[in-house]
């Protein structure tokens, strides 16, 4: 089993904010909340763990009803924010899936903290979602190992087999929390500045390999295939 996943936000696609603006259009409308926090970080986190500290910071008790009334509202909202933001698909990153897909035995995965709907949104968007069968999302869990976890199961049940001393996993993402979600799941950690974590940053997480762009796709593509 080879199994790339990859992160949405900064590494496939940067949407011009328009998950940011989703989560502040949503907490104005559902719970009365003007201006997001900015003490909460979205970098590289799941929706979760997001939303629920953003609700403990505003005051709102963070329960599951919370969540799910957040949740339907933000994946309804997201669409409208995608066409009003100024966002593109990221350099390299379509001549990249193709290399990889034309490659045998190589799979394509997500492994997000965006919700399943919310990324279905973002790449629906971005015209990219039809080449991801599998994943792991953020609806469930809020830390990113977990995450990762979900991800390579979700990988064995896609192409029903367990992983074993064959497989290779690569994890390609914008943020220190990619890299080191990789090591909960013994795969490659690919570490790409393209979002808002500067170079040196991911240097100190000591990922495998760094990119400047996945224009830079060779390593990667020769490490999957060797
Ligand atoms: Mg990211």
């Amino acid at each position: 089993m080879r199994v790339c996943f990859f992160d949405i936000d900064g590494t496939l696609i940067s949407s011009g904010g328009a998950g940011q603006n989703a989560f502040a259009h949503v907490f104005g409308t559902l719970f009365g909340v003007d201006q997001i926090s900015t003490d909460v970080s979205f970098a590289g986190r799941s929706d979760r763990a997001i939303a629920l500290d953003l609700l403990r910071a505003h005051g709102v008790e963070p329960s599951d009803e919370n969540w799910h009334r957040f949740h339907e509202a933000y994946v309804d909202r997201l669409p409208s924010s995608l066409h009003a933001c100024d966002g593109t698909v990221l350099p390299g990153v379509t001549t990249l899936i193709e290399r990889l897909m034309a490659t045998d035995d190589v799979e394509l995965g997500l492994l997000t903290g965006n919700v399943v709907r919310g990324a279905e949104a973002k790449l629906v968007h971005y015209g990219l979602w039809h080449h991801f069968e599998f994943g792991g999302y953020g609806d469930v869990h809020t830390t990113r190992d977990d995450i990762a976890r979900s991800a390579v199961d979700a990988a064995s049940r896609h192409l029903n087999s367990a992983p074993n001393s064959d497989s290779r996993f690569a994890v390609i993402g914008d943020t220190v929390h990619d890299v080191r979600c990789a090591r909960a799941i013994g795969a490659y950690a690919v570490a790409v500045p393209t979002g808002l974590t500067p170079m040196d940053e991911l240097r100190a997480a000591a990922p495998d390999l760094t990119v400047e762009t996945l224009e830079d796709s060779a390593t990667l593509v020769a490490w999957l295939t060797e």
